[in-house]
């Protein structure tokens, strides 16, 4: 039996992203992957992984002390083959210490160097896919992302659903936040107010998002359930799979719902679908400025504030156009 390892140490949304190429892997032998301590939980469970080797390379595993360590770790495994799913000089260094003899990355990447295989980049393709490619052929069926929240989890959802003011209502997941400014679509609490007073609402994210489910609460408190900063993520993909829907911003809760298969409207702003982000869940619709708009997009991960100042590709997306697109999907929209 062979033996895997993936390194995937980048944004959560990509750890979900990879794990069609886990899959894919695991139907071939056991596969180990290196993630972040978050990317690391989101995996919990996972079928296709045999285990988790948590790198917190920011903080605790800095340096490399800590790198030299990993490596000796990795080395007494003796893996046959490392899947470079994030393209850093830093994991393409890890599994070159750990004396992988195959190691197998983007041509795009900057450990490249480092690598004994080289996969191309394919730019216009949707990023689970050119995850995939790293160990499937190029005309492989992608399969959607997959997530497999524990017991605990679906426990957790349905604990906090218990106390939302709407009861057993049908529900429209709403994700607000995004680490990125530029990419949190302002308008929310106007789309609560567009949607028909008999559907729940429960807005979804971290602690840090807040703020966003405030501003949303406030304009509906009958209706609201603020979920954010309650749940872990798994858990919140347990709540997202009993929604009616998601609202989103282009950020993690979108990949969330595509592994678990809940109909998605992804507002995009300064970035776009093109980049390989967008949605996969069965049923799915991207939102946009109406353009034109030559600034759009103007950074691969939207920037803090608009270098315009002006932030017309979030602004100018009207409530209605994201009601009518969350309509489209679902016929909970309309009053019951
Ligand atoms: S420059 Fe354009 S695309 Fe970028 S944040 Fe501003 S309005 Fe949006």
């Amino acid at each position: 039996m062979t033996a895997a390892l993936v390194l995937q140490t980048s944004f959560l949304g990509d750890v979900v992203l990879t794990t069609p190429l886990l899959t894919h892997l695991a139907a071939r032998g056991a596969v180990d992957v290196v993630a972040t301590p978050a990317g690391a939980a989101i995996l919990d469970g996972h079928p296709a992984v045999r285990r988790v080797i948590a790198y917190d390379k920011r903080r605790a595993d800095a340096g490399p002390r800590a790198l030299a360590r990993l490596a000796g770790t990795l080395r007494d495994a003796r893996y046959d083959a490392a899947y470079h799913a994030q393209g850093s000089s830093r994991t393409a260094a890890l599994s070159w210490l750990a004396r992988i003899p195959v190691r197998r990355g983007f041509d795009a990447s900057a450990g490249r160097w480092l690598y004994t295989e080289r996969v191309r980049y394919r730019k216009a393709e949707h990023h689970a896919r050119r995850l995939l490619d790293l160990a499937a052929p190029a005309d492989a069926p992608l399969p959607r992302p997959t997530l497999h929240p524990a017991g605990a989890d679906h426990d957790a959802a349905a604990a906090l659903l218990a106390s939302a003011p709407f009861g057993d209502a049908a529900f429209v997941a709403l994700a607000p936040g995004s680490v990125w400014g530029t990419k949190r679509w302002p308008d929310y609490p106007a789309l609560v107010a567009a949607l028909p007073p008999e559907l729940g609402i429960v807005v979804v994210g971290g602690a840090e998002d807040a703020p966003q489910a405030a501003a949303i609460a406030a304009t509906a408190s009958e209706r609201v359930l603020d979920a954010t900063g309650r749940l872990r993520i798994l858990a919140t993909a347990a709540l997202l799979a009993r929604a009616t829907a998601l609202v989103t911003n282009d950020s993690l809760p979108q990949h969330l719902a595509s592994a678990m298969d809940v109909p998605t409207i992804t507002v995009f702003g300064p970035t776009v679908p093109q980049f390989g982000f967008g949605p996969l869940a069965t049923t799915a619709r991207v939102v946009e400025h109406p353009g034109p708009l030559a600034c759009r997009p103007c950074s691969s991960h939207g920037p803090a504030t608009c270098p315009l100042g002006h932030w017309r590709c979030m602004r100018e997306i009207p409530p209605a156009t994201v009601a009518a697109a969350l309509a489209s999907v679902t016929r909970d929209v309309a009053p019951r």
